[in-house]
């Protein structure tokens, strides 16, 4: 099947080809005639398919009789309006309408908040129509009087399960409201749980159903794994993991912001220079780290679930879960940012005791098993490697009593179990570095240094351990090594 049979403008059709796309993917074939047509669609297909196409395509067709080039603001309402959950998902929605609608005179614009509205307001005067917007700042220029919803022909709720779940609904209602009730309707999604769907019924007009998978699939090509650790020895973890997979890229989700902003000083400290993007960040630092990531200029983005949904990121090869979400429905779409269009991905969650509930309600959302993977392996291979490398003072300083792990129910010397990375992990790095030949590892030393030498918890958690006090890591100048008195 190609573009062409599908019966799209040659406009649109040169426009496809710049984008190196040969032949629409499944949901694209299925979508496109349907949207044509007219009809109302709730389109469920996993993530990373073509989505966006599937539905800007057809609606940029839909909207060719009535392009014109006047100047005249009353010649250019807004026809088709799509409402995005978060900003950034507007954004790039924003962009795919304006690569595929370049030929054409169509006028498109995206407004979402976090930045000044001014500009917004400008460019809504001299009349768009197609609009891309977040609910809470769509209604704020509605009600300054800034734009006008009488002339929409097409409504589309991107990551719609999210539009419609209790946070946003009273807002989409509240749009709703403003639209013509002879429009188009379409619902997408990769997740759709049956409260949604029975609401979805409510609001569309005899939907088409679209399904090019089972409902909640996971990409096939996503390798997914977790790993069974406690809360505390979640940071050892995740950084013993990009160091060891030699992850390049990777986009990390955490479940609170100060969860994120806690990580991401965590894993910049270890020299892992990390972005962020969550609710508190102002918006030109979230559209900034974003940027940069996608661009491949950083190698870590933590992110709240605000990044979960709908974003593009090409060949994003790795995807970690810090903490699970609270919704299995989340999980699919956070670990959707890998494995996209066809490429393959690997998705990591690291699973505290406390989330093995969490982890079960996602098996049986995506019906498969997840691969569990014993972290003991990964961070006693961490010691053991550079166990071989330590100075005498310190493989000589055994700690007196061991801890038990919860989930092999196995014993382990309590400077392993300890979890901090101060204490089990950077210190035989440190050691190391203090002896490398390496320039570079000798400088971040000192900053290394100097954070373990503030007094942690865990060091105390040691040192009641072994009834002794934890002796600070002394710099190379002071020529001691001992970490751990024997
Ligand atoms: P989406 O699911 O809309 O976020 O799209 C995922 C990725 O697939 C984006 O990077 C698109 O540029 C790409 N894409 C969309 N349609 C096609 C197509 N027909 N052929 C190849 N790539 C596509």
């Amino acid at each position: 099947m190609s573009f062409a049979e599908l019966g799209l403008a040659h406009t649109l059709l040169a426009a496809i080809s710049d984008q190196g796309y040969t032949e629409p993917t499944e949901i694209q074939a299925k979508a496109i005639p349907v949207i044509l047509s007219g009809c109302d669609v709730t389109a469920c297909a996993q993530t990373g398919t073509g989505k966006t196409a599937g539905f800007a395509l057809p609606i940029l067709q839909r909207l060719i009789p009535g392009a014109n080039t006047s100047a005249s603001p009353a010649k250019h309402p807004v026809r088709a309006l799509i409402l995005t959950p978060t900003r950034e998902l507007a954004a790039q929605v924003y962009e795919s309408f304006i690569l595929y609608g370049k030929n054409l005179p169509l006028r498109c614009t995206v407004v979402y908040g976090g930045v000044n509205i001014g500009p917004q307001q400008q460019i809504l005067k001299d009349g768009v129509e197609i609009l891309v917007a977040t609910p809470g700042r769509l209604l704020d220029l509605v009600e300054q009087k800034n734009i006008h919803l009488g002339q929409v022909e097409t409504l589309v709720l991107d990551e719609a399960d999210r539009m419609l779940d209790m946070g946003f609904l009273p807002d989409i209602r509240k749009i709703l409201s403003l639209l013509p009730s002879s429009r188009q309707s379409l619902l997408f999604s990769a997740t759709f749980n049956d409260e949604i769907t029975k609401l979805s019924n409510t609001l569309l007009n005899h939907p088409q159903r679209i399904e090019i998978a089972p409902r909640s699939a996971t990409a096939d090509l996503i390798e997914q794994s977790a790993w069974l650790v406690s809360s505390e020895n979640k940071q050892n973890l995740l950084i013993a993991l990009i160091s060891k997979l030699n992850l390049q890229q990777v986009l990390i989700f955490a479940k609170t912001r100060q969860g994120a902003n806690r990580l991401e000083g965590r894993l910049n400290r270890a020299q892992l220079p990390t972005q962020i993007i969550h609710g508190d960040k102002t918006q030109q630092a979230r559209m900034e780290a974003l940027e940069l990531f996608k661009k491949g200029q950083s190698r870590i983005l933590v992110a709240t679930d605000i990044a979960a949904r709908g974003l593009d990121i090409q060949e994003l090869p790795c995807v970690i879960n810090y903490e699970l979400p609270s919704s299995a429905e989340d999980y699919v779409h956070r670990i959707g940012r890998t494995g996209r269009a066809g490429a393959s991905g690997l998705a990591i969650s690291l699973v505290a005791p406390e989330e093995a509930k969490l982890l079960d309600e996602i098996e049986k959302l995506i019906k498969r098993k997840i691969d569990k993977h014993n972290p003991d392996e990964i961070l006693n291979a961490t010691m053991f490697e550079t166990e071989k490398n330590l100075p005498r003072t310190v493989k000589r300083s055994e700690p007196k009593q061991d801890i038990k792990n919860p989930y092999l129910g196995k014993n382990y010397p309590a400077y392993m179990a300890c979890s901090d990375f101060q204490t089990d992990l950077e210190i035989p790095w440190l050691l190391q570095a203090q002896h490398s030949k390496v320039p570079e590892m000798k400088r971040t030393i000192s900053t290394s240094v100097s954070t373990f030498r503030t007094p942690t918890k865990a060091n105390n958690e040691i040192a009641a351990l072994l009834r002794k006090p934890v002796k600070p890591y002394q710099t190379e100048q002071s020529n001691s090594s001992e970490l751990i008195p024997g």
